[in-house]
């Protein structure tokens, strides 16, 4: 027979009939009431990825079913499992595969997932240390690692990084600079240049250098770069990109369009990266996971790095939409 337990969530839910929206509140959750799934992880950590901020302002249609446990990341220990490659006892991290959007969640005492979905936790790293990172981070570490296949190395010349304070932003420069790359970054928090300074990036330019009117071809400033903000953004980072260059696109923070022309692909030989973190078929993520433990500096994880309850996580999605948060927040669960 199975028992009974409720843990604690973080649960949306449709808007009662009549009422536009959706609702968003701490509450009890029901084992019973998991999703199919032949690992059982007690959650340690989570995170607030700017998708989650989407999720849970409703701002954007990510949630797919109702009721959902919100939370696209988790970092926890396996406390049952039927699958294979895990047992009672290990560490994993699990970042995306519809994690939030169509299978119950991050933000909660219990996940039940998929055991192909699951990467076991570097060693070296702790469940807090995974979770400050997250999808956001894993998502810098496949933009760098696109950017490799592509050629790009520190001789090169600079890269450029978007929305450079956001969390893609701030663990793309910590892995550029550890790898020797001279990093530009663009913000629009001319204020946080300390911070990005203390992450290793050489100069700072304001976003709206990279907002304004979008010429087809523009003066050749970077080698490469990674993206996170989409739009006029990346088109103009496309036009500034020098003759052969690469750019990683991987977000939509200044919007989901991209007002650009052929020109830097067909006249300068410019290649787009297309970077997807959610489906990433696991290898990719196993290597991102490697290389993370190895490239990414654990002092400057922590200088990114803010902690916030369970009970603070829809403030927090509300602040990541809104542009207000630096660098990552993890969420203490267990
Ligand atoms: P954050 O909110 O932490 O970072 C986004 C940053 O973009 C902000 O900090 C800000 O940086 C900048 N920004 C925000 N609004 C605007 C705007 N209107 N115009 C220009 N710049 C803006 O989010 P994340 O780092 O978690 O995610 C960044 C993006 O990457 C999101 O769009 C997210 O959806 C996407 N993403 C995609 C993934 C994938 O699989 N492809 C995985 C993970 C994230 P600053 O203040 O420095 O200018």
């Amino acid at each position: 027979m199975q028992t009974m337990a409720a843990f604690k969530a973080i649960v949306i839910d449709k808007a009662q009939a009549g009422q536009a929206g959706q609702t968003v509140r701490l509450a009890d959750f029901d084992d019973k009431d998991l999703m199919d799934g032949d690992v059982t992880v007690a959650v340690q950590y989570s995170t607030v990825n700017y998708k989650d901020g989407l999720a849970l302002t409703g701002k954007v249609p990510v949630v797919r079913r109702f009721p959902m446990i919100a939370g696209i990341d988790l970092a926890g220990t396996v406390e049952a499992s039927s699958h294979p490659a895990w047992k009672a006892g290990d560490k994993v991290v699990l970042n995306g595969w519809g994690l939030g959007e169509t299978h119950l969640g991050a933000y909660a005492q219990k996940a039940r997932v998929r055991g192909d979905w699951l990467v076991r936790l570097p060693q070296g790293m702790t469940a807090r240390d995974a979770m400050a990172i997250g999808t956001a981070g894993y998502t810098a570490m496949l933009a760098v690692m696109a950017l490799e296949r592509a050629g790009l190395d520190p001789a090169r010349g600079p890269v450029i990084v978007t929305g450079a304070a956001g969390g893609v932003g701030s663990v793309a420069i910590a892995l550029l600079a550890k790898l020797g790359y001279e990093v530009i970054a663009s913000t629009g928090r001319p204020q946080e240049a300390a911070y990005l300074k203390g992450l290793g990036a050489k100069e700072i330019i304001e976003r709206k250098e990279l907002t304004s009117a979008v010429r087809p071809l523009g003066k050749e400033r970077w080698a490469g770069g990674v993206d996170a903000v989409g739009s006029t953004t990346l088109a103009n980072v496309l036009s500034m990109t020098r003759y052969g260059g690469a750019v990683a696109a991987c977000g939509l923070a200044g919007g989901m369009d991209l007002p650009t022309t052929v020109a830097p692909f067909i006249l300068r030989g410019i290649s787009l990266l297309g970077i997807d973190s959610v489906m990433c078929p696991i290898a990719q993520r196993q290597e991102a996971w490697r290389r993370l433990e190895a490239d990414l500096d654990r002092a400057k994880i922590a200088t990114m790095t803010t902690e916030i309850a369970l009970a603070d996580v829809i403030d927090a999605g509300q602040r990541i939409v809104a542009g207000e948060v630096r660098g990552r927040i993890v969420v203490k669960i267990g």
